[in-house]
C-alpha cells in the first residue's frame, strides 16, 4: 500500500471490514456522521444518555454489517441505573434507528462528576443484550452477558469472548463535532478479531498483542473526525503491515415504522384500552419510540386495521 489510500466509493455512515496483509485478524469499521446525527437530534436527551444510545448504534452496525443473512441484529442493554434500557436496531440494508429509556433526575445526578458517565453508571447492574433476527421463518439467537466495565466496548468484548471465544477488542466514540453545516453528533466504532490461522506470521499470540497495542493507540477523537477518511485512520494505524479496506456499505438512519404499523398494534389492544388513548379532539396520538414521529390515527382507522 502507497501513502495514497485508494478512497472507497462510500466515504462516511459506512461500515467495512479490513484485512492487515498476512495477519490472522479481520477487522471492522465504522463511520456515522449524518446518520449519527439524525438519529439522536430525534430526542432531547441528556448529553450522556444521547453518547450511550450513539455507542449502542455504533456496535450494532459494527457486528451486524458482518452478517452473511438478511435480518436485524439487535443491541440492548438494560439495567437498574438512571438509563433503564437502550436499544439500538440495525438492518442488514443498512438502517439504523435506536431509542433510551431513561429518568432525567438520575442522570441529572449521575452527570455531576468531570468525565461524561460510562455505560456501567448509567445502566447501573443489568444485561447486555445481542440479538440475532433473521424474519419470523427462523429462531431467534440471543446471548446475554452481565454488563461489565465502564463502557458498551467492553461488554461487547466480554459477550465475544465468553458467547463466540473469539478473542476481540472493540473501541466506540461518540461526539459533537463542529462542521460547515453547524454542529453535528458523529460516532465511530472499530472492531478487531483474531481469526484461527495456522499459516500465520510468527505466533498468533505475537500477533494478537502487536495488533492490539496498534489498535490501543486508537483515539476517539481520531475515530468520529470527519476530516480523517476511513482508509487513512486505518492506513495510520496499520500502515507498516498493509491495510486495505473491503465491502464498504452505507449506513444510514431509517425507521420501520408507519401509520398501518402502529394502526395494527393498537388494534391488538383491549377496545377499553383503545377509548383511553382517545384525546378530547376524538383522535389517537402515538409517538414513535425510535424516531419521535407522531402519528394520528382516527378511532375508525383502528377498527379497520383489526379486519
Ligand atoms: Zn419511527
Amino acid at each position: 500500500m502507497t501513502d495514497h489510500a485508494p478512497h472507497s466509493p462510500v466515504s462516511d455512515d459506512l461500515a467495512a471490514a479490513f484485512q492487515i496483509e498476512g495477519w490472522p485478524v479481520r477487522g471492522r469499521l465504522v463511520r456515522l456522521g449524518a446518520a449519527m446525527d439524525k438519529i439522536l437530534s430525534a430526542h432531547s436527551y441528556p448529553e450522556p444518555v444521547a453518547a450511550l444510545l450513539g455507542e449502542a448504534c455504533a456496535l450494532a452496525a459494527l457486528v451486524g454489517s458482518s452478517l452473511k443473512f438478511e435480518g436485524r441484529l439487535l443491541v440492548q442493554a438494560q439495567g437498574d441505573g438512571p438509563v433503564r434500557y437502550v436499544v439500538a436496531d440495525y438492518g442488514t440494508d443498512g438502517t439504523l434507528r435506536g431509542y433510551c429509556r431513561y429518568d432525567a433526575a438520575e442522570v441529572e445526578a449521575a452527570s455531576q462528576g468531570f468525565a461524561r458517565p460510562g455505560a456501567k453508571t448509567l445502566l447501573g447492574q443489568g444485561v447486555f443484550i445481542m440479538t440475532l433476527d433473521r424474519g419470523p421463518d427462523f429462531e431467534r439467537t440471543q446471548g446475554i452477558t452481565p454488563i461489565e466495565g465502564e463502557s458498551l466496548s467492553l461488554c461487547a468484548e466480554h459477550y465475544f469472548g465468553q458467547s463466540e471465544q473469539v478473542p476481540t477488542k472493540v473501541r466506540l466514540a461518540v461526539g459533537v463535532v463542529q462542521t460547515d453545516a453547524g454542529s453535528q453528533w458523529r460516532a465511530g466504532g472499530a472492531m478487531i478479531q483474531l481469526i484461527a490461522a495456522d499459516d500465520a506470521r510468527g505466533s498468533t499470540e505475537e500477533v494478537w498483542d502487536r495488533t492490539r497495542a496498534l489498535f490501543h493507540t486508537l483515539a476517539d477523537d481520531e475515530l468520529i473526525d470527519p476530516t480523517i477518511s476511513p482508509e487513512t485512520l486505518l492506513f495510520r494505524l496499520f500502515h507498516e503491515d498493509g491495510v486495505r479496506l473491503e465491502d464498504a456499505r452505507a449506513l444510514s438512519a431509517t425507521c420501520r415504522c408507519s401509520k398501518d404499523r402502529i394502526a395494527s398494534v393498537l388494534a391488538s389492544f383491549a377496545p377499553v384500552e383503545r377509548d383511553a388513548m382517545i384525546e378530547d379532539d376524538g383522535k389517537i396520538r402515538v409517538t414513535c419510540e425510535y424516531c419521535s414521529t407522531v402519528y394520528t390515527l382516527e378511532p375508525d382507522e383502528v377498527v379497520a386495521a383489526q379486519i
